[in-house]
């Protein structure tokens, strides 16, 4: 637990971690991130920060896993992505301090990302949208065939082909990229005509071992 409302997490190339540590930077041996707070920002570690305002989730590093499912609509296999983390912060419900985890999980109902995560996500029918249903505006997959929007709610909630539960047999058969940098991002904020309900953004990555087949 960071006790610390304000932070700014650090995107600190290991070649650089001698010098920023002498600036003033802190490090979280539990998330693994560096970081610093907006009264000991200057400028040598200002060059580290990503310019974002508001984030509720950071990460030292980030998984893009992009598996295969059959479209709810047009039946036909499509790709789809989501993105895990296995070490991260996340700020506490009442947005005061932080809470460091090691968990593998998967991080969804994402509202926003920096410019310099989404270049590196780099996958044509994950982006921005408004679910039709529950009015949350989120990154979100679409099939790759007819477009239809494929809600995280399902993929990462619901026991089915995506990530939920996901087999141990498909995460092998999955393209898993690891992007060695920073991640911050904003996630599970309600739909603007329910401000008041929780939404989740966090579900433990268990890959599950198929059952052996029946004699
Ligand atoms: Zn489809």
């Amino acid at each position: 637990m960071i006790d610390v409302t304000d932070i700014i997490p650090l995107d600190i190339p290991t070649e650089s971690i001698s010098d920023v540590a002498c600036q003033g930077a802190h490090f979280d041996d539990i998330s693994g991130i560096w970081y610093t707070e907006p009264r000991e920002l200057n400028e040598a570690l200002r060059g580290y920060a990503y310019d974002v305002d508001t984030f509720n989730v950071a990460a030292p590093y980030y998984l893009v896993i992009t598996s295969k499912m059959h479209c709810w609509s047009c039946h036909q296999p499509t790709r789809i992505h989501g993105l895990m983390i296995t070490r991260f912060m996340k700020q506490n419900q009442d947005g005061k301090g932080w809470l460091s985890v090691r968990r593998n999980t998967f991080l969804f109902h994402i509202n926003s990302l920096p410019d310099e995560i989404k270049k590196n996500i780099k996958a044509s029918n994950y982006y921005l949208d408004k679910s039709k249903t529950t009015g949350l505006r989120y990154w979100m997959n679409h099939c790759e065939i007819c477009g239809e929007r494929l809600g995280d709610y399902e993929l990462f909630c619901l026991e089915d082909e995506a990530f939920h539960q996901m087999t141990v047999e498909k995460i092998l058969r999955a393209n898993v990229r690891k992007v060695n940098k920073l991640f911050v991002s904003t996630a599970g904020n309600p739909a603007d005509h329910a401000p008041k309900d929780v939404v989740r953004y966090l579900c433990d990555a268990r890959f599950v071992m198929n059952a052996p087949a029946s004699p």
